[in-house]
């Protein structure tokens, strides 16, 4: 499952070379450049979208959205409510927890030449290194990759449960924050005044996680608040040390050794540190 996409993919193959990254789980990583001589540019071509990435993010749109209308028909015609709500809620809190997951494991494990992994292990690092590069990419740009996955993984679940509307309400609800949870992170990089009234009313009353939350992820020690969708986790997740829990037990098992554990390194950015006038 991908909760967020590589936000800069295309970029960040062409940094790729520039910042000879090495991220190696047991060794921390390297660039060999000054971050000032591959600051991304605004009018970069490569963050534009185009009609490819259209076409994915609409097609993800589509099983998402004939998802919730099944919960909704097939609610209405069996009368029946709180199930299904209950379910949307749950895969709400899912989607969450999930893009902890995913994102923790990404963060720590792996390096740009994991097979399937590897471009997102690159693109995380990338997003660490610029964290406000994700604002300057387009819509399509940004999530057409999670849009292609949603698109592969939702139909067949849409196809087999279609009559079942307490399924596709989880369903719907959790591939949609998870396919949205990207730009909901995008969000969480954005400047209050910039942002729509909407967006930051539901970054106030903590429905998508608040740029002040998300901060805690991009700054010492670089180890906590990997949920992006709300961030509802993260407290229960960094207070319990759930995610230095398992780093322990792989270490111990498998001698795999999680990148935050040779953090801080020096390509690590806060937010305001050498970002564009935007
Ligand atoms: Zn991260
Ligand atoms: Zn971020």
């Amino acid at each position: 499952m991908s909760i967020q996409s590589p936000h800069l993919t295309t970029s960040v193959r062409r940094h790729r070379d520039d910042h000879n990254i090495h991220c190696a789980t047991t060794t921390p990583i390297k660039t060999n450049v000054t971050p000032s001589a591959t600051s991304p540019k605004t009018d970069d071509p490569s963050l534009k979208s185009t009609w490819s990435h259209r076409v994915w993010v609409a097609t993800g749109c589509t099983t998402i959205l004939a998802s919730l209308a099944s919960a909704v028909v097939g609610s209405v015609n069996e009368h029946i409510w709180i199930k299904p709500i209950l379910s949307g809620f749950i895969g709400y809190l899912f989607a969450d927890l999930g893009s902890g997951v995913y994102h923790w494991a990404i963060d720590n494990y792996g390096d740009a030449s994991t097979p399937v992994f590897g471009f997102q292990i690159d693109a995380f690092q990338y997003h660490h290194k610029w964290p406000w590069a994700i604002t300057i990419s387009e819509f399509a740009n940004r999530l057409h990759v999670i849009g292609r996955i949603i698109t592969f993984t939702v139909t067949p679940l849409y196809l087999i449960f279609h009559d079942q509307p307490v399924v596709m309400g989880f369903v719907g609800v959790a591939s949609g924050c998870i396919m949205f949870g990207v730009q909901i992170h995008a969000w969480a990089h954005g400047t209050k005044r910039k942002l729509p009234w909407i967006v930051v009313a539901l970054q106030d009353v903590g429905v998508f996680i608040s740029p002040s939350h998300h901060a805690a992820h991009h700054q010492p020690p670089y180890s906590n608040s990997y949920c992006i969708v709300s961030g509802v986790w993260n407290r229960f997740l960094d207070e319990y040390k759930v995610f230095e829990a398992l780093e322990m037990v792989l270490f111990l098992k498998l001698g795999l050794r999680p990148r935050s554990w040779s953090e801080p390194n020096s390509d690590r950015r806060k937010e305001a540190e050498e970002s564009p006038v935007m």
